[in-house]
């Protein structure tokens, strides 16, 4: 089994891009923001924990991380490998990564820092089926969504004063990733400040590699 990890700031297109290479490679997409938003929703243990975290726009500490991640890759659709969005974000975490599943490519998915914040500040979903769409590089269309039940949700962290701390904590904790998978041979740098299609054809020849 073998699985990849899109990685980059927030922002940058992972959830997007997600979605479209997961219908290229039938891997399925993990989201450790997606399901800590999933378990604040719910009100479980881990979730009522996560939520401060959050919302300030920092880190959830890496031993609840790892604990989901242990969960989730144990699921019947995961035994062929799965496509990780948002995970690892620390060293410690890909630490825990490599001992649980081997990952064949990282994607970085790279974009300024000056533009993350309209990118973000401009995002929303549908809160039907959780497809990703932005008020000016990716609107829904006037039909609305593909799923035919649009409802608009916007992130309660999607906002201009949490996304500094979003920034800072990627900054200081995930980049440094990028030095720990390039040295395994297996970090792909993809330009994301581009039209969706063209990135989602760069990564798909990254994969190809
Ligand atoms: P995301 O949807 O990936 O932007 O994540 C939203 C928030 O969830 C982040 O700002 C963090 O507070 C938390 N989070 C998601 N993934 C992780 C992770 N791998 N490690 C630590 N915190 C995370």
């Amino acid at each position: 089994m073998s699985s990849i990890v899109l990685f980059g700031p927030p922002g940058a297109g992972k959830g997007t891009q997600a979605e479209r290479i997961t219908t290229s490679t039938g891997l399925p997409q993990v989201s450790t923001g997606d399901m800590l938003r999933a378990a604040v929703k719910q009100q479980t243990p881990t979730g009522i924990e996560a939520k401060e975290y959050m919302e300030a726009g920092l880190l959830v500490p890496d031993s609840i991380i790892i604990d989901l991640i242990r969960d989730r890759i144990k699921l019947p659709d995961a035994q062929a490998g799965v496509m990780f969005d948002g995970f690892p974000r620390t060293i410690p975490q890909a630490e825990a990564l490599a001992q649980i599943t081997a990952v064949s490519h990282v994607i970085a998915i790279e974009v300024p820092d000056e533009r993350i914040v309209d990118r973000i500040c401009g995002r929303y979903s549908c809160g039907n089926c959780g497809s990703v769409y932005h008020e000016t590089f990716n609107p829904v269309s006037n039909s609305g969504c593909e799923c035919g039940d649009f409802i608009e949700k916007r992130r309660a962290d999607d906002n201009k004063e949490t996304v500094k701390s979003r920034l800072s904590a990627y900054h200081e904790q995930t980049s440094p990733l990028a030095d720990w998978y390039d040295n395994k041979g297996i970090f792909h740098r993809v330009n994301g400040d581009r039209d969706i299609n063209l990135i989602s054809d760069d990564i798909l020849l990254a994969l190809k590699k």
